[in-house]
C-alpha cells in the first residue's frame, strides 16, 4: 500500500508540476476539465475544517471556524504562520467599522459601493445603473465586504485575536472625488502596532497565533499543500500535502478545505504568463507560488482579473536578488527627492499612492519598442538624506549606519550617473541591457532646473506633486519647520547626490479562481464545488486594478475569512 500510495503521489506530483501552467492557461479560457474522484486511499489524519496557508487570511478563517465548534488544521508550507501578513503594516480598511458609527461619522453602503465602483470599474462607472457599472460578481462581492468586514473586525477584537485601534485621520487614497463620503476613519491598526503603524502585521500575526493555539486550533508548519482529494461526486475531501522531508500526507476535511495560500508573485512562469507588465517579484512571503492556480487548474475553476496585482515600487536589486525581507516602497521619501528615466526625465508624480505609480514603470513606447520606464532612478541630496530618511515603509533613504547597499553616489550628477550606469551595467541581463541614453546627464540639468524653479514655488505644474491627502501621508520625514507643500524642495547645486534603482512590483497578485461572496470556489457553471473554498489572494479579487485605501487587501480579507468559515460550517460532514 506505501509504495502505491508513493507512486501514485509521486505521478501526480509531476503531472502537477508539468502540466501547471497550461492547464491554468485551459481554464483561462473556458475550458472545462472534468471533475473526477481522484482515489479512495486511507487518510493520515482528519478534521473538520482544513485550512490551507497560515497568513492574512487562513489565521481569521482558523479561528471564526473554531469558534463555530469545528476542528480546524492549518497546513502551512513556510517553517512559521504569517505569510505575507507578517511583513505587513497591518492597516485593515474596515468600512462602516464601529469606531466609526460610534464617533457619529456615516458611511452609508450605498455611497461606499459608489466609491468602490467608481474606482474598481472606472470606463463602466455610471452612479445611476443599479450595478454602478460592476458585473453582478462583482457587486456582490463588495457589497460583501461592507457586510461582514465589520462584524468579521469586531469578532476578532472581542475573542482577544486581534484587538484594534480606529486611525479616525487616516484618509482613504481618492478620499477627494466626490463619491467618498466617508474619506477618513475607515483604517483600523493592531492595537499594539507602534505609533508609525509600520509593525502592525507582526503584532498581528502574533495575537492570531496566539489565539489559534489557545482555542484548539492546530498549526503544522513545513507541510505544503499538493492537492485536492476529491471523491466519486467530485466534492473536495481533503488535501495531500509533501511535507518538509519529502514525505506525502493525506489529509480528511470532513466538512471543508479552505485555501489561503496567497497568490503567485514568486512565481516567474505564472508571472510572465498571466501580468500583464515584466514584474520582477514583489515582497510577498517568498513561499506564495502561485500554488492554488496550479492545484485548481485540474478542476475546473474560472480564473479571473490574473492580470492585475497589489502593486508597489520595488528596489530592483533587492527584487534581483530575492531578498526575502524586502518590503514595497510605500514612502517615496525626500521632498527634495524626483525621480528620472533613462532619457534623464521626469514622467511622473513621484508621490503618486503606490499602487498607482506602478503602471508608470512599465508604460510601453511603441516608437522605440523599449520600456523607457522600467527602471526608474530617484535622486536626492545631503539635505533629504539628513533629514528625510527612514527605516520604515520601505523608504528608499535609510539612516546612516542603515543597510544602504541599494545607494549609489556620486559628488557631482556626472559621477551619479557614471555610478548609475555602472550599477545598470551589473544588472544587464535582467533588464534587457538597459543603459543610460547618452543625453542623460544633460537632460537631467535641464529636469532639475525646471524642478527647483517649480519647488521654489511650492507648485508642481508638471504632475501636480504633494495635492493629494494621501501623497502627504506617505511623503515620510521632512526637515523640521518645513512649510507649504513640504513634499517639494528644490534639489541642491552642489553633491553629494545619491540614487536608487527603483521598479514596479508586487506587494501580491490579485488574480486566481473565482469564488462567489461566501468564498466557495466555482466551477465552468458558476456552481461551487462543494467543500471547496478560496479566500485571500489566491483567489479573484473583484478590486480589478482599484487599491481603494491603506488596508484594502486586509480589511476585505477579514470579511471574507468569517463568512467562508461561516459557510463551512453549515457543510454536510462528509465522515
Ligand atoms: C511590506 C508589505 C506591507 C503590507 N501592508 C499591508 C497593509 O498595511 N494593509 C493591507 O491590507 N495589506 C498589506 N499588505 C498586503 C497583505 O500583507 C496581503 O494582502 C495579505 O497578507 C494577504 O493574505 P493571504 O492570506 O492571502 O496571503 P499571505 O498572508 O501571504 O499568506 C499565505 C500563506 O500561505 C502559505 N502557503 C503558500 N502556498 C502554500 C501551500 N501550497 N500549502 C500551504 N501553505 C501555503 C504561505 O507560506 C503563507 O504563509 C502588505 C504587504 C507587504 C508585502
Amino acid at each position: 500500500m506505501n509504495n502505491e500510495h508513493e507512486n501514485l503521489s509521486l505521478s501526480r506530483r509531476t503531472f502537477i508540476k508539468a502540466a501547471g501552467a497550461s492547464t491554468a492557461v485551459a481554464a483561462l479560457a473556458g475550458v472545462a476539465s472534468h471533475v473526477m474522484a481522484n482515489d479512495s486511499l486511507p487518510f493520515d489524519s482528519e478534521h473538520d475544517i482544513v485550512v490551507c496557508g497560515g497568513g492574512g487570511s487562513g489565521l481569521p478563517a482558523a479561528l471564526f471556524a473554531r469558534w463555530l465548534g469545528n476542528d480546524v488544521v492549518i497546513l502551512e508550507k513556510a517553517a512559521s504562520p504569517g505569510g505575507t501578513a507578517a511583513k505587513a503594516a497591518f492597516w485593515y480598511w474596515v468600512p462602516n467599522n464601529t469606531p466609526m458609527r460610534n464617533a457619529g461619522l456615516v458611511d452609508a453602503k450605498p455611497d461606499y459601493m459608489r466609491y468602490v465602483a467608481r474606482l474598481t470599474r472606472p470606463q463602466s462607472y455610471d452612479a445611476s445603473l443599479p450595478k454602478l457599472g460592476l458585473s453582478d460578481w462583482e457587486y456582490e462581492m463588495c457589497e460583501a465586504i461592507y457586510d461582514s468586514a465589520a462584524p468579521a473586525a469586531d469578532l476578532l477584537a472581542e475573542r482577544d485575536a486581534l484587538t484594534y485601534r480606529h486611525c479616525p485621520d487616516v484618509p482613504d487614497y481618492w478620499a477627494e472625488l466626490p463619491e467618498d463620503k466617508a474619506p477618513k476613519g475607515r483604517v483600523l491598526v493592531p492595537k499594539d502596532a507602534r505609533e508609525s503603524m509600520s509593525d502592525g502585521g507582526r503584532v498581528a500575526i502574533r495575537t492570531l497565533t496566539a489565539a489559534a493555539k489557545r482555542d484548539g486550533v492546530k498549526i503544522r508548519t513545513g507541510e505544503r499543500v499538493m492537492k485536492v482529494i476529491l471523491n466519486d461526486k467530485g466534492e473536495a475531501i481533503g488535501v495531500e500535502v509533501e511535507t518538509e522531508e519529502g514525505a506525502r500526507l493525506r489529509v480528511k476535511a470532513r466538512k471543508a478545505v479552505i485555501f489561503a495560500t496567497g497568490g503567485f508573485t514568486h512565481d516567474p512562469e505564472l508571472r510572465r504568463n498571466f501580468l500583464n507588465a515584466p514584474v520582477y517579484g514583489g515582497c510577498a512571503a517568498l513561499t506564495n507560488e502561485g500554488d492554488f492556480v496550479r492545484i485548481s487548474s485540474e478542476l475546473g475553476v474560472q480564473l479571473r482579473n490574473m492580470n492585475y496585482a497589489w502593486s508597489c515600487p520595488i528596489l530592483l536589486e533587492k527584487a534581483l536578488a530575492k531578498d526575502g525581507s524586502m518590503s514595497g516602497i510605500f514612502t517615496m521619501t525626500g521632498d527634495s527627492m524626483l525621480m528620472v528615466n533613462k532619457y534623464g526625465k521626469r514622467v511622473v508624480n513621484e508621490k503618486t499612492v503606490y499602487n498607482d505609480l506602478v503602471p508608470t514603470f512599465f508604460q510601453w513606447d511603441g516608437n522605440k519598442s523599449e520600456y523607457p520606464n522600467l527602471v526608474m532612478f530617484s535622486i536626492w541630496d545631503q539635505r533629504a538624506q539628513d533629514y528625510c530618511h527612514s527605516d520604515e515603509y520601505g523608504s528608499p533613504i535609510v539612516p546612516k549606519g542603515g543597510n544602504d547597499r541599494h545607494v549609489v553616489r556620486g559628488e557631482t550628477l556626472d559621477e551619479l550617473a557614471k555610478a548609475i550606469a555602472e550599477r545598470l551595467d551589473t544588472h544587464a541581463s535582467a533588464i534587457g541591457g538597459m543603459k543610460l541614453a547618452p543625453d542623460f546627464v544633460a537632460n537631467l540639468k535641464a529636469t532639475l532646473k525646471r524642478f527647483n524653479q517649480m519647488a521654489r514655488k511650492g507648485k508642481d505644474l508638471d504632475f501636480a506633486r504633494g495635492e493629494l491627502a494621501v501623497q502627504k501621508l506617505f511623503t515620510g520625514p521632512v526637515k523640521p519647520g518645513s512649510q507649504g507643500n513640504t513634499t517639494l524642495y528644490p534639489l541642491a547645486e552642489k553633491g553629494p547626490f545619491y540614487a536608487a534603482l527603483i521598479t514596479g512590483g508586487n506587494l501580491d497578485t490579485k488574480g486566481g479562481p473565482k469564488t462567489n461572496s461566501h468564498g466557495q470556489v466555482l466551477n465552468n457553471d458558476n456552481q461551487p464545488i462543494p467543500g471547496l473554498y478560496g479566500i485571500g489572494n489566491c483567489v479573484a479579487s473583484a478590486s480589478g486594478r482599484a487599491y481603494w485605501s491603506g488596508g484594502s487587501t486586509l480589511g476585505p480579507i477579514i470579511g471574507f475569512a468569517y463568512r467562508a468559515a461561516n459557510q463551512a460550517h453549515t457543510e454536510p460532514s462528509r465522515a
